[in-house]
């Protein structure tokens, strides 16, 4: 039987331990960003989930953590994953090869590829159809916003390699 620990993630998304009792790692701000950390669900004060900790296992220690992108408590959007959505459509309004209809289209498909949903693959296809027309830099800044928080479903039809 395992639990979650608590995470402190910045509001930029960086966490800083996967595991507050790790009291060593904490601290009020980021030290890669300078923006404070959280350690509970700003909407709900639900923990973050930090790590699965398993007791007596050996080896979890290599596994690399990414914070949750929504809170498992009240669903709402952690700060980072509003302002990785709100960084995608300001990318998106400088597009002048888009329509503005077709601007409102792609960023209704920037939620549905950072988690799994039967959304996931329609939007996934969806936006690489718009990256298609778009200049390469566009798509590259939409790799680094999205990277750490995609679905895997999602990313392998984006970007295969
Ligand atoms: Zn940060
Ligand atoms: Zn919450």
């Amino acid at each position: 039987m395992g639990c979650y620990k608590n995470a402190q993630v910045c509001l930029n998304g960086h966490a800083t331990t996967d595991d507050t009792t790790n009291t060593a790692l904490c601290s009020d701000f980021c030290s890669l960003c300078g923006e404070k950390t959280i350690t509970t669900c700003p909407s709900c004060d639900a923990p973050i989930r930090g790590r699965y900790h398993v007791p007596n296992a050996f080896g979890r220690m290599s596994m690399s953590y990414h914070p949750p992108a929504y809170c498992h408590h009240c669903g709402e959007p952690f700060p980072w994953t509003q302002r990785k959505l709100d960084a995608a459509q300001e990318l998106v309004a400088d597009m002048e090869e888009l329509t503005m209809e077709e601007q409102e289209k792609l960023n209704k498909c920037f939620p549905n590829i950072m988690t799994d949903t039967p959304m996931t693959s329609v939007s996934a296809n969806k936006i690489k159809r718009y990256l298609a027309k778009l200049p390469d830099y566009a798509g590259s800044c939409l790799r680094d916003i999205f990277v750490d928080v995609m679905s895997e479903t999602a990313k392998k039809i984006i970007w295969p390699s």
